[in-house]
């Protein structure tokens, strides 16, 4: 791993942080239901503040598709911030995203002082990662700080083309998702060990692939242990299986025999007669899945047998749940998985939007010691591959 500059390593006095930030909140009626992404913002703002910047903020929301729209104005996340930014000695928005306006706004910010500039994605250029967007956006800061982890696997202008044009450093919650997940796939304390689920394998094959070169142990659950499962000559009944990802799972099977990786498969699954919480369900050996049902969720034998693995593992991560969590009667091996990784005492990560918000969901969260804010972008790194977002960072 290239180690990147941080804030800590500018001297921010007199000089303006342009910080591209994750207020991507979901908006009911104008209102934010849920400010998690404004809060996780706030220890790199603090900090420089305290330090003596001022502070320019950018962010996305939603899919305005390269066009104003209202309801998807940053004017919420603002007056959010402020209520949570009291010692900030002024939080203010700008109506455009880059103009002679904005440039002025940013020009007269005074150190202690925060401005948002609106929504990125009002501008075409920004998703095209357009250079002379990236320009106009780097005349708003002295320093380029990334803060947007979750975006930082698409180059867009103000996520990658921006950092072109000033010093750029990762900010508090950029440093710590690279430290806990490129931490642990790098340097991993061992036994590693990854749990892999959620619906399809054909979502998570980079990921598989990759880890098997890594990893001591790969335990898989939910929709893609089907197709494994079929591959080893199973019926799975009317289970999710994708029949065009049969041969790339038997080739994962033999990869993982050939690299002494031990890949776990479910031995026994909660099957149901519909995909409905009311629908009739049994517990049975993965070796007799009668016509007619599918599999919905790992069972209890399987359950035990991956505790024991994560009860011995220094390094554990996850993505995907193990069934249909969404389904009461088929959260239980999820919520078994998310309990094993709560009570294991080495290093676990977790990554995914469904997976997180499962664990979350189940109130374990605390009891994980890191959790990515960035689904998209934790399975990229997962996968092996370099973020634009953070390659565009400087090196130390
Ligand atoms: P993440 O967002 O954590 O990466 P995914 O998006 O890959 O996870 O998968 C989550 C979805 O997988 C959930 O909606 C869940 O209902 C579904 N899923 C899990 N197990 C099964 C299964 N056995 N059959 C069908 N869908 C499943
Ligand atoms: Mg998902």
């Amino acid at each position: 791993m290239v180690a990147k500059k941080t804030i800590r390593d500018i001297d921010w006095i007199g000089k303006r942080a342009l910080v591209r930030v994750d207020f991507n909140v979901p908006l009911e009626n104008g209102q934010i239901t849920d400010d998690t992404r404004i809060r996780a913002a706030l220890p790199t703002i603090r900090y420089l503040l305290e330090h003596g910047a001022a502070v320019v903020l950018m962010s996305h929301l939603g899919r305005p598709k390269n066009k104003v729209v209202e309801s998807m104005r940053l004017a919420p996340t603002v007056a959010r911030l402020a209520e949570l930014l009291p010692e900030a000695k002024a939080v203010k928005g700008t109506q455009a995203t880059t103009g002679p306006s904005v440039e002025a706004a940013s020009r007269d910010l005074r150190p202690g002082e925060v401005l948002v500039i609106e929504n990125t994605r009002f501008d075409a250029r920004e998703e095209a990662n357009d250079e002379s967007m990236a320009r106009e956006l780097a005349r708003l800061g002295d320093v380029y700080v990334n803060d947007a982890f979750g975006s930082a696997h698409r180059a867009h202008a103000s996520t990658e083309g921006v950092a072109r044009f000033l010093p750029a450093v990762a900010g508090f919650l950029m440093e710590a998702e690279l430290a806990a997940l490129q931490g642990a796939l790098e340097n991993p304390a061992r036994p590693f060990v990854t749990i892999i689920g959620g619906a399809k394998i054909s979502d998570k094959i980079g990921v598989i692939e990759n880890l098997l070169g890594k990893v001591d142990a790969l335990l898989i659950g939910g929709g893609m242990a089907n197709t494994f499962l079929l591959a080893q000559g199973y019926d799975m009944g009317d289970s999710l299986v994708e029949r065009d990802s049969v041969a790339t799972a038997k080739a994962m099977l033999e990869l993982a025999a050939g690299r002494g990786v031990k890949l776990l498969l479910p031995t026994d699954v909660v099957i149901a007669d519909a995909f409905s919480p009311d629908a009739n369900r049994q517990v049975v050996p993965v070796n007799a899945i009668p016509a007619g049902w599918r599999a919905l969720d790992i069972g209890p034998e399987t359950v035990s047998a991956y505790a024991e693995v994560i009860a011995g593992a220094q390094t554990v991560i996850w993505n995907g749940p193990m069934g249909v969590f969404e389904m009461a009667p088929f959260a239980e091996g999820t919520r078994a998985i998310a309990q094993a990784m709560a009570a294991c005492s080495g290093m676990t990560v977790i990554g995914g939007g469904d997976s997180v918000a499962a664990v979350e969901q189940m109130g374990l969260a605390e009891k994980i010691r890191h959790i990515s804010t960035g689904g998209g972008a934790s399975l990229e790194l997962l996968e092996g591959k370099e973020l634009p977002g953070v390659a565009a960072l400087n090196d130390r």
